[in-house]
């Protein structure tokens, strides 16, 4: 893949599953740096703020700069700030919360514009989701921070936010945006970063929709990984195929 001059990069099962490092991944950011490779991060992880993300790849021993990492709610602040509504109720776990500290959150408990998605885990309770369909039925717009089915959690398979977000849209008839992967928007923010063509760029991901169908959407090659939540019949029955396939990370070096 001689024309390749620049890589996206997704996290979760590509550069780590849970606390651990996927073998050899540390390696391949540092023969991307050395070699002077851009990359960025785009990950549709929507537990953690940019800043804890950063922390997190540091811990795992990855040396990759915080402003190099792409995350749905940061396409979600400015989808907000387009529009100039910026009132929000934000159904979400961890600290992602954090990021969107910057905008200041109008009538967020009378009428908020939007009622913003991300993998919430635990907080998914009858009275949220009751919460978020009323807030939608009131006229807010669903903004889905990303749309998975599922992600590899550290003690197995999980649900992702695409079925909590399939579930207010049927409530509500309403149709989710789609903040993070697979949507244009948020492969060409990591794009322009790069200063890079689509077909200049390949993107290195182990989800055959999210990954490898939105890189190809985007023009951009699709490397499919066969580490995270990788199984070979999700590859069988998509109708987007990868541009190759490899076992891991790692194996970046032969593929350049
Ligand atoms: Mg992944």
């Amino acid at each position: 893949m001689k024309d390749i001059e620049g890589f996206l990069i997704d996290l979760d099962g590509v550069l780590y599953t849970g606390n651990r490092a996927i073998d050899g991944a540390p390696g391949a950011i540092k023969f991307l740096t050395e070699n002077g490779y851009p990359f960025r991060c785009i990950s549709n992880t929507t537990r953690k703020c940019r800043h804890s993300v950063s922390s997190h790849l540091l811990s795992l021993g990855f040396d990759i700069p915080e402003d190099f990492i792409f995350t749905p709610p940061l396409a979600a602040i400015a989808h907000m700030k387009n529009t100039g509504r910026t009132g929000y109720y934000l159904l979400t776990t961890g600290d992602v919360d954090r990021d969107f500290a910057e905008v200041e959150n109008t009538n967020p408990d009378t009428k908020p514009d939007w009622v913003i998605i991300g993998d919430a885990g635990d907080k998914i309770t009858y009275n949220s989701m009751n919460m978020a369909f009323r807030y939608l039925i009131g006229g807010a717009e669903l903004l889905a921070l990303e749309n998975d089915r599922y992600w590899m959690a550290a003690d197995g398979i999980s649900l992702s936010a695409g079925p909590i977000v399939k579930a207010l849209e049927y409530a509500s008839g309403k149709t989710a945006t789609v903040m993070g992967k697979p949507s244009l928007p948020f492969f060409n923010l990591a794009l322009q970063d790069m200063h890079l063509l689509p077909e200049q760029v390949a993107m290195i991901g182990d989800d055959i929709i999210t990954d490898i169908g939105g890189a190809y959407h985007a023009g951009i090659k699709g490397i499919l990984v066969r580490t995270g939540k990788y199984r070979s019949e999700s590859v069988d029955t998509a109708q987007i195929k990868p541009t190759r396939i490899i076992d891991s990370v790692s194996q970046i070096q032969d593929i350049i």
